[in-house]
């Protein structure tokens, strides 16, 4: 406690409502900042446009405040925030960091087939640097960031998760130059995620661990852009009866808010919570819930 300086946040995507997963996340995110005593923001990031609900947003906001869980601070909307996401991928680029890509993905397995490399990972590609040397001609469809240090050494990330230990990926090998600004106009994932925890001075992220995975490429674009690397924490994932990731994606019930209480003991079961007193009022279980948190994550 007492860390005066904590920033966390929640960052749902409204493509749905939140489900017993996202509240995992949530109610994760907001106990850690009230056990460092520090301030809880809510980022909407609704950059992905065609995958957002119309509505999701505010319904969301709504579902938070049922659980009390009430950010201190007015929400941000990604969708507003383009010209930050602009700057950064300009500076990005005036730094020789990022480049204009003409690769469709036809054109990037047929390069990786010349290679003969067998490059993927998740069904995504490791980009095969194509564009890195200029467009030759070609339009430009989506911008990349490069993930080769100077003299084309491979960049070696080595993080910190305060549940997980040290990890360490290999972004050139794993990876590759990831997309920024997709062919279609929309802003990465990663770049509105940096871009935006830097801004609102998150110190310390706690997310769900399917986004584990993402983190190394953060804190690459965090070491080029300059800024500082927040603290990391990513939950354990809840999972639906038959063994599956639950989503929105694999049609994830939207929670039932008619008992709060009853959602937020299942999320708080998930996080490994102690049992806590039956309390009648949800104000006197979120203090509980605090309390062993901070016995959790110190
Ligand atoms: N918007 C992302 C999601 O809903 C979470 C991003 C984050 O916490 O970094 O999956």
């Amino acid at each position: 406690p007492g860390a005066a300086g904590y920033v966390g946040r929640f960052a749902p995507s409204p493509t749905g409502l939140l489900h017993a997963g996202s509240l995992v996340a949530a109610l994760a995110s907001w106990l850690d900042a009230r056990a460092h005593g520090g301030r809880w923001l809510v980022r909407i990031e609704d950059v992905d446009t065609p995958r957002c609900v119309p509505g999701a947003d505010r319904e969301i906001l709504r579902q938070l405040a049922t659980c009390g869980l009430l950010p201190d601070g007015d929400p941000i909307w990604q969708s507003a925030r383009s010209n930050l996401y602009q700057s950064a991928l300009d500076q990005l680029w005036n730094e020789g960091q990022a480049y204009p890509c003409a690769c469709s993905r036809k054109e990037i397995d047929e390069a990786l087939a010349a290679l003969g490399v067998q490059h993927e990972r998740h069904g995504e590609r490791v980009y095969p640097g194509t564009c890195r040397g200029g467009l030759r001609g070609r339009a430009a469809r989506a911008w990349r960031v490069r993930t080769d240090a100077a003299g084309g050494t491979d960049t070696l990330i080595d993080w910190h998760d305060r549940r997980l230990g040290a990890q360490r990926q290999n972004v050139s090998a794993e990876v590759g130059d990831f997309v920024l600004r997709r062919a279609d106009g929309l802003w990465a994932y990663q770049l509105a995620v940096v871009v935006d925890d830097a801004a609102q001075g998150v110190t310390h992220v706690v997310r769900g661990e399917d986004l584990a995975d993402n983190t190394p490429r953060q804190i690459h674009l965090q070491r080029l852009l300059d800024l500082p690397t927040p603290a990391y924490l990513h939950t354990p994932l809840v999972l639906a009866a038959d063994g599956q990731k639950l989503s929105k994606q694999n049609g994830a019930e939207p929670l039932d808010l008619a008992d709060p209480l009853a959602a937020l003991r299942r999320a708080g079961e998930s996080l490994g919570l102690p049992p806590l007193p039956a309390q009648a009022a949800l104000a006197d279980w979120l203090a509980a819930a605090v309390a062993a948190w901070r016995r959790l994550h110190p």
